[in-house]
């Protein structure tokens, strides 16, 4: 339990106003294993008073013009730039990433999510055809669907929490949204933000808690009729399973087992710094991250080895470490399950060419019981492996080699998930025919995880249903009605 330190404690926010809990859950630093802050562990009763709060807001909210909302995005924006600095030190300090990350690519990409829908709302476009031999014309329009349900992880809080929020308040609906009981800290401050920007009670609610409690007591209300939700695939399950009475409108945004194909036409310069990251990145705990490395025969061997030496450089630090490429993993138990993926590939007979049980960790004593790890590159395994099959979600990343083009295009379409996949060539022809090949929502050549906001996200397979995006996520936010006038 808690140190001499005292705990920050978080509050729900419902209707405009912060609000204590009954009781309350800790909340870990994962650089160093202590308990530094207090989340509310709520419940039916929040989740009630939130959406009632929600309900009301909405018609005051839905009626307001797109310009109307777009401006108050556009504040929340402004101000949440402001507070760039504070707020990586938050998220940092929450999910044990590095100081760095939080600074260039988190807080920078929250930012980036309210002001790209609040400019996105305002372009949207409804369709009209004719029928003259029948004297009438049929036209489209749209209308937020109301009270929104958003859950997401905790591997990019804030980024992934304003990525539903945005789009569903500029649609004109109104939120009830529950992040990681893991990662609750920037949400609870957005907050404040929200209230300055002058967003009206009600229009976002943020209940905070754990899943089977208040994560499901959302997802069964009858009165949220649309649950976005961005996670793992057995939660997605029982998800799909509590709304299934209500028939909600459901967008799921799942994990992945992401191949990277590198031919022996690729630019090694560019490829291997590129799939060190794509593989470590944010600790391996992207949804994107490659965890599967097929390489071409011929240049296997040089691959393997240079990718190795590449890897022992990316540091692992505290996360304010400016050295420190990698930070803390999220959780004991997550450390626990990363790990046991390593030993069991040893148990088949893999190699183990670095990191976990073969290099050491270099931390200091304040950080001895943090959840770090050593990035882990496993070769000679089989492709049915549960590491080569299964969603990590960590530092570990699997080498195999390949022969053909049809071969490797088979073995990475051969997993359950379809996420995100890299293919590595300086054959145009060949991207193009690979690309076209993989099951996977996301396919990136010759560089990994360049966004463009506009176009659709989200994966094939057990990797989700729906996508996310400038049109896609309009789609989903509003209802669409067609309607037929006779003259
Ligand atoms: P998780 O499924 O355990 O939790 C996600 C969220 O769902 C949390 O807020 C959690 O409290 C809530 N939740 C858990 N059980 C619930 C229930 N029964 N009912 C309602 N809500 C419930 O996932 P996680 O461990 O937080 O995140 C890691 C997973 O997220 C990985 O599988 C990763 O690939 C995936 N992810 C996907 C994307 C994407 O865009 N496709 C992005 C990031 C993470």
């Amino acid at each position: 339990m808690a140190g001499t330190k005292a705990l920050l404690m978080l509050e729900n926010f419902i209707d405009g106003k912060f609000l204590p809990c009954s009781s309350y859950i800790d909340s870990y630093d994962p650089s160093t294993g202590e308990v530094y802050c207090r989340v509310p562990n709520s419940g039916k009763d929040e989740i009630e008073a939130a959406v009632k709060a929600a309900r009301e807001a909405f018609p005051g909210w839905s009626s307001r013009s797109p310009q109307e909302r777009s401006r108050v995005l556009n504040q929340v924006a402004d101000l949440l730039e402001q507070s760039l600095e504070e707020f990586a030190q938050a998220e940092s300090k929450d999910q044990g990433k590095t100081l760095a990350l939080a600074r260039t690519m988190d807080i920078p990409r929250s930012v980036q999510n309210f002001r790209f829908f609040a400019s996105s709302i305002l372009h949207h476009t409804s369709e009209c055809t004719q029928m003259d031999h029948l004297g009438c014309m049929h036209y489209t329009v749209r209308t937020p669907v109301g009270v929104a349900g958003l859950i997401s992880p905790w591997n990019l809080p804030l980024y992934l929490l304003t990525w539903k929020i945005a789009p569903a308040m500029a649609a004109g609906n109104t939120v009830v949204a529950k992040p990681s009981e893991l990662t609750s800290v920037t949400a609870w401050m957005l907050c404040t933000l929200l209230d300055k920007a002058g967003v009206p009670p009600g229009v976002v609610n943020i209940v905070f808690g754990t899943g089977p409690r208040v994560g499901e007591a959302l997802v069964s209300h009858p009165e949220v009729p649309l649950i976005s939700f961005t996670g793992s695939q057995p939660t997605a399950e029982r998800i799909t399973q509590l709304s299934a009475p209500h028939c909600k409108k459901l967008s799921l945004e799942l994990g992945g087992k992401n191949p990277a194909i590198i031919f022996e036409d690729a630019n090694l310069d560019e490829c291997i710094p590129a799939t060190v990251r794509s593989s470590f990145a944010n600790q391996g705990e992207i949804c994107l991250c490659t965890s599967r490395i097929f390489v071409q025969k011929s240049i296997y061997t040089e691959f393997l080895q240079r990718f190795v030496e590449a890897t022992r450089k990316w540091k692992v630090g505290i996360p304010s470490d400016p050295l420190a490429s990698m930070g803390a993993l999220i959780s004991k138990a997550h450390l626990e399950k990363v790990r046991s993926y390593v030993k069991r590939a040893l148990a088949e007979g893999a190699q183990i060419w670095c990191g976990e049980g073969v290099d050491k960790l270099n931390l200091p004593t304040r950080n001895q019981a943090g959840y770090f790890m050593l990035p882990t590159v496993i070769t000679d395994i089989k492709d049915e492996s549960c590491c080569m099959t299964e969603e990590i979600f960590g530092p570990v990343t699997c080498v195999v080699p390949f022969d053909s083009e049809e071969e490797v295009i088979e073995r990475a379409n051969n997993v359950k998930y379809g996420l995100a996949a890299t293919v590595w060539s300086s054959n145009v022809g060949r991207v193009h025919r690979v690309a076209k090949k993989l099951q996977s929502g996301l396919v990136w050549t010759n560089c990994w995880l360049i966004r463009e906001l506009n176009l659709p996200f989200g994966g094939m397979k057990s990797s989700g249903i729906g996508r996310e995006g400038a049109k896609d996520s309009y789609d989903f936010f509003t209802e669409i009605k067609t309607i037929t006038v006779k003259h």
